[in-house]
């Protein structure tokens, strides 16, 4: 999976003040997108010494983790548009970079998106300060505190005997079968979001709910927990809600391999695929 760089090789220890090298690799947010290196054939994760003079604002760049013991930093908006550079949506780095250098880039995203969204405080309005002893936003007027924001979320794999439940999401062009997900709510297990989830889309009950593994998933900024669960009764799938376009039963033998390992989806269906769940 996307995250699995190797142990110990994602470091996030919080850090106020870190100065940036030529090789350090800053991230700069604009319209929720990222400004990216413009390469041969894709993109790059630009390096400090990758931005022409002037093009960076002068002591703005924020420490934000190390991968791979490359440190990574959010800049603040350019001063102006460079020609070498593009501005392109986390999309991008699903396509041609080293997945370090993708998980890198979706996990700044992730930060930087929450660091945009909370520059104010939402319950006064006052401009929000950088913690200094760990990551958050302070405000100074009324002391809100805001926290990384990460949603937590549930993939489902759904099993009948030796079946895998298998669907397609509703509108979507692209993309191949998915399994039953979903964002908990508040006030929910994840069992809880697990039942509902799987009433709610496909119409079933399900028992015996095993845990699997989870990925970080800046993508949606979420962390995503990866369950399997067996069908309680009737297995005949009812497409509830309208968010799925298909839903189907694969034998084990039939379940089409996976193009990509990144995802957690993904991983999961290729276990059950070849019997190791
Ligand atoms: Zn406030």
């Amino acid at each position: 999976m996307l995250h699995q760089i190797g142990d110990g090789e994602y470091r996030c220890e919080f850090f106020y003040e870190k100065e940036e090298t030529s090789e350090d690799i800053i991230l700069v947010l604009e319209e929720d997108k990222l400004w990216l290196k413009k390469e041969k054939d894709g993109f790059s994760l630009p390096r400090r010494r990758d931005f022409p003079d002037g093009i960076l604002r002068p002591k703005t760049a924020r420490y934000l983790f190390s991968v791979h013991r490359t440190s990574f930093f959010l800049s603040e908006p350019l001063q102006n548009r460079p020609q070498s550079f593009s501005l392109e949506g986390t999309f991008a780095l699903r396509q041609k970079l080293p997945p370090w250098e993708a998980f890198g880039g979706v996990t700044a995203y992730h930060l930087g998106y929450w660091y945009h969204h909370n520059r104010f405080c939402g319950a006064c309005g006052t401009k929000m300060e950088f913690g200094t002893k760990e990551r958050d936003l302070i405000c100074p007027a009324c002391g809100n505190i805001k926290y990384p924001e990460i949603s937590p979320a549930v993939i489902v794999g759904i099993t009948h005997q030796n079946r895998l439940l298998l669907t397609r999401y509703a509108g979507r062009t692209t993309g191949g079968y998915a399994l039953v997900a979903g964002f908990c709510e508040i006030g929910e297990s994840f069992e809880d979001t697990i039942k509902r989830e799987v009433a709610e889309e496909v119409g079933l009950k399900v028992k015996n709910i095993t845990y699997y593994q989870s990925q970080p998933w800046g993508f949606s900024r979420s962390l995503l927990a990866g369950f399997f669960a067996e069908v309680d009764g009737d297995p005949t799938v009812t497409l509830v809600d309208g968010e799925l376009s298909e839903g189907t039963w694969f034998e084990r033998e039939a379940i089409p391999p996976i193009t990509s390992d990144m995802s957690l989806t993904s991983t999961m269906m290729d276990a059950f695929r070849k019997g190791e769940v």
